[in-house]
């Protein structure tokens, strides 16, 4: 029996116009409708957030944004807010994604003001953490995440997280078909869920969601959840296809 319910989420990163995602949305809901103990989220493009919603409207699956600005409005050229967010049909939030902090200049400061607002406009927050190679291999692991940990969640308290989710995504497994092994993964979840009761409690630790990311696929799922703090993948290319992505949720190979 599972302590958390588990949650499979699809980022689509910059891929998909309004009619791809609308098109890929439907076959996804088509192929699901059997599934009941997973929760499911999508991550379009901006563009394809309110089109999508209304292909979810009746779904058990969830829409979410793979970014956000921390102000509420303003003069931010290019930017999006919590609230365009909501009224696009949003439940859910990426924060911190590795390819925002490495192309976009995201930080852990940052992480902590989107966080702050994600958590005041009741989005469900995704914050993601890891690791570079170089890191790995200089044994910076922990340091890493404790760091990102701590300072992407700083001021904040276990009541105001309660609903936080959190992504472990080893830098060098994304995107390149290197997974972490499920135990690489599992002792990283293990750290991560050591790190949130210390700085916070154990209830938050026991449930908290903590999602793994990096190359996951219909033939690796299976054995990362057969760990017991992994509660769920964050999914990038392998979410693009409506059956690869369907297995996943259904931890099918
Ligand atoms: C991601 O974008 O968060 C991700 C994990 O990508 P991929 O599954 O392609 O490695």
């Amino acid at each position: 029996m599972r302590k958390r319910i588990p949650l499979i989420a699809g980022n689509w990163k910059m891929y998909k116009t309004g009619q791809e995602a609308v098109d890929m949305a439907r076959r996804l809901v088509q192929l699901i409708s059997d599934v009941t103990e997973t929760e499911v989220m999508i991550a379009p493009a901006f563009t394809a957030l309110a089109p999508v919603s209304e292909v979810l409207k009746e779904s058990p699956v969830a829409l979410g944004a793979q970014n956000m600005h921390w102000e509420k409005e303003g003069a931010y050229t290019g930017e999006i807010s919590a609230s365009m967010l909501i009224s696009a049909g949003c439940k859910y939030v990426i924060i911190g994604h590795s390819e925002r902090r490495q192309y976009f200049g995201e930080t852990d400061g940052t992480v902590n003001k989107k966080l702050g607002t994600a958590i005041q406009s009741d989005l469900i927050p995704i914050v993601c953490i890891g690791e570079t190679e170089e890191q790995r291999e200089a044994k910076q692991t922990y340091s890493v995440l404790d760091k990102q940990v701590t300072k992407g969640l700083n001021k904040y308290t276990a009541e105001s997280l309660k609903k936080l989710i959190i992504a472990y995504e080893p830098v060098w497994a994304i995107g390149t078909g290197k997974t972490a092994t499920p135990e690489q993964a599992q002792e990283a979840h293990q750290f991560i869920r050591g790190l949130i009761e210390k700085r916070f409690d154990d209830k938050l630790a026991n449930s908290m969601r903590i999602l793994y990311g990096g190359s996951v696929k219909p033939d690796n799922i299976n054995r990362l959840m057969a760990m017991p703090d992994i509660d769920g993948a964050l999914v990038g290319g392998a979410s693009l296809d409506a059956e690869a992505f369907s297995k996943i949720i259904k931890f099918e190979s």
